[in-house]
């Protein structure tokens, strides 16, 4: 049987892939996404996302943003060191925007993505897992189970948003992979003191503890040791927030009420390169960080972004040698500063050496009363290395 041929195949229907068949909504290519997992499974992911004034803009581009239910403004940001001086707030007044970046339930983005799919002319499958995938100068090719039938089809280009999972299938690219030996703990907490709009990120040597505002509560995600990962989700609320207190001190009051509570493993991984022939790799398929910073999506959306325009310029050469190291070239600064961020703040902060907190506690109030300084780095959080 004959396999259907696009001009691009989409693999992974999370929320940068979803990004990216948005954003080609309007070029008059033909693209397939397909997304292993049903549409309500993903409708209860607990994890928060915080976007940067950048990817709100992008977000608006692709008609996403107006429809989200319940977005929170990121006002201020509070980094402190536990057990240590040292401390900063970044604000959105010192750098003259309306806030240092947004909180959105990843739940909602997805659901926000995937009803705004609906009206695109993309051939959007869900339940579709792509089992098999091959490619040469000409095209790819790829294999995948929908409705209990085998299919295959080709494209001019295959592009990888599945988190990385089939990245070991793909000939000239090598996966690097640095397991954390931590574990993210993300739950919604209620606090005795209102949210104000502050971002909470407090270093501890287990890990960085983050509160998020959302909606009237907070979002956790706590950075832990995989053995106390599976002590705290085993918790009643009471020891659960107890704990939590300990770790967190008093800033926010009391801890007076907690949601479920989720467990996620953390590991950087990169891909190297993140192109091969007919394939591109975009959002966590090319690069996986320590949610430490929330940069994770931001950077996968740029991907899809800078993936687009690309496309959209030279749509005679999709897939093409020169599409592709024009793709990663302009994604491999935005990318590895990204990478080289996160990762040393997790070694740096993230450890029992005195001396080096002592380091980390002088930079924290260094920054603290270098306006520029501060302004420099709350622009690279908003819109990448380009600033
Ligand atoms: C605790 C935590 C908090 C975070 N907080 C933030 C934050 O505040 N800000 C931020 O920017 N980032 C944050 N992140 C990172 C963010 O969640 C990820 O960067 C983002 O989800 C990546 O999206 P993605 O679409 O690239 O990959 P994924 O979300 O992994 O999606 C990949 C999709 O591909 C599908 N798939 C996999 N294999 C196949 C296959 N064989 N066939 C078809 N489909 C397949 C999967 O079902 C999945 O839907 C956080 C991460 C964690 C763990």
């Amino acid at each position: 049987m004959a396999s259907k041929h696009y001009d691009l195949i989409i693999i992974g229907g999370g929320p940068v892939g979803m990004s990216l068949s948005l954003a080609l909504r309007n070029s008059g290519l033909s693209v397939l996404l397909l997304e292993a997992r049903g549409a309500p499974e993903k409708k209860e992911d607990p994890r928060p996302l915080a976007f940067s004034h950048g990817s709100r803009l992008i977000l608006q581009r692709l008609g996403v943003w107006e429809s989200l239910p319940k977005i929170s403004l990121i006002t201020a940001i509070h980094i402190s060191n536990r057990g240590g001086f040292g401390r900063t707030v970044l604000t959105a007044c010192e750098v003259g925007v309306p806030a240092l970046g947004y909180v959105v339930a990843h739940h909602d983005v997805f659901r926000a993505m995937h009803e705004r799919l609906q009206d695109c002319r993309i051939d959007y499958l869900t339940e579709a897992q792509v089992i098999r995938l091959e490619s040469d100068v000409t095209e790819g090719r790829g294999e995948f189970r929908h409705n209990g039938v085998i299919k295959q089809v080709t494209a001019n280009l295959l592009v990888l948003a599945d988190g990385g999972r089939l990245t070991g299938q793909v000939e000239g690219i090598t996966q690097h992979v640095h397991d954390y030996e931590q574990w993210a703990i993300v739950a919604r907490i209620e606090t005795s003191l209102p949210q104000c709009g502050t971002a909470y990120e407090r270093f501890t040597s287990d890990g960085p503890v983050a509160f998020l505002p959302l909606d009237k509560y907070f979002s956790l995600v706590w950075s832990v040791s995989p053995s106390a990962a599976q002590e705290i989700l085993s918790l009643d609320d009471v020891t659960f927030l107890a704990r939590l207190h300990h770790q967190f001190g008093d800033r926010l009051g009391k801890f007076i009420g907690a949601s479920k509570r989720s467990g996620f493993p953390l590991a950087l991984k990169y891909a190297e390169p993140t192109t091969a022939c007919r394939v591109a790799l975009i959002g966590n398929a090319a690069q996986t960080l320590h949610p430490v910073a929330g940069q994770g999506f931001n950077l996968g959306l740029r991907d899809a972004w800078e993936l687009s325009g690309e496309i959209i310029i030279m749509p005679s050469e999709v897939g093409s040698p020169t599409m592709l190291s024009k793709y990663r070239d302009k994604r491999q600064t935005d990318s590895g500063a990204g990478r080289i961020f996160t990762d040393s703040l997790v070694k740096l902060f993230s450890n029992d050496d005195i001396l080096l907190r002592g380091v980390c506690g002088i930079g924290l109030s260094a920054l603290d009363c270098l306006p520029s300084a501060k302004r420099f780095v709350a622009k690279r959080m908003m819109f990448g290395s380009r600033g």
